[in-house]
């Protein structure tokens, strides 16, 4: 017996390491996320454990949120909402870069809100109101949300664009020395085909590269303007 206790202790921390390893592998050159970061006027960063939302200003007193993270509850949701005296029912608009569950979680406290996708991504677990086209450009309020498809880490990853913040959701991420990195591998349907995307999202904006002041990352902290995304399409 007491014997079979230790055999389970090796197996269980070797499974511990494995996932540990597998996550490190994943994520550990990814740039820190830092709730309550604004990363442009009316951009806030929501952090969620390891995975984040945002929190767009749409008019006064109402927003738009680009996913809405893994808990269930949304606790850091609400009270990213609570800080700006805020309630639910502010939220106008949610945008979800895809399906996963990490960018779902709080998605049912907010039945208020307008919910839209890729086309391609569709169905989701989650209501989605509205089924967005690649190059769509949706008004919420004041903000203006642009949407780029980009296939590869799930087939309707969408890539928004909106107050001069790129939002990849997990099609991108940013590393510690400043680098993009496409999207994990490990989690990704077609690895080669988000970086296709990646590659030809560049290609469309580079004409308004001034534009682009802020590149958002769902695992990872930001970047400064559309260089990064430019120098990996230039690999
Ligand atoms: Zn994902
Ligand atoms: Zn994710």
């Amino acid at each position: 017996m007491k014997r079979a206790l230790k055999w389970l202790a090796v197996v269980v921390l070797v499974l511990a390491l494995g996932v540990g390893a597998v996550f490190y592998v994943a994520f550990g050159r990814n740039r820190p996320i830092v709730d309550g970061q604004v990363l442009a006027p009316g951009v806030e960063t929501v952090k969620d454990g390891f995975v984040s939302a945002f929190l767009l200003d749409a008019s006064p007193g109402k927003v738009a949120l680009v996913d809405c993270g893994n808990d269930k509850q949304g606790k850091a949701l609400l009270a990213a909402l609570q800080r700006r005296g805020l309630s639910p029912s502010a939220v106008m608009a949610i945008f979800l870069t895809h399906g996963h569950a990490d960018h779902l979680g709080g998605c049912g406290l907010f039945p208020d809100a307008q919910v839209y996708a890729l086309q391609e991504e569709l169905p989701l677990p989650v209501r989605v109101t509205h089924a967005l086209r690649d190059g769509e450009v949706t008004g919420v309020g004041l903000l203006r949300v642009e949407a780029f498809a980009t296939p590869g880490h799930t087939p309707g990853s969408a890539v928004y664009f909106a107050d001069g913040v790129l939002f990849f959701g997990d099609s991108a991420g940013g590393s510690k020395d400043g680098t993009l990195m496409p999207a994990v591998r490990l989690f990704s349907k077609a690895p080669g085909q988000n970086a296709a995307s990646l590659r030809a999202l560049a290609a469309r904006l580079q004409p308004r590269a001034q534009q682009v002041r802020v590149l958002a990352f769902a695992h990872s902290g930001p970047l400064d303007g559309l260089q990064p995304l430019s120098r990996f399409a230039a690999q």
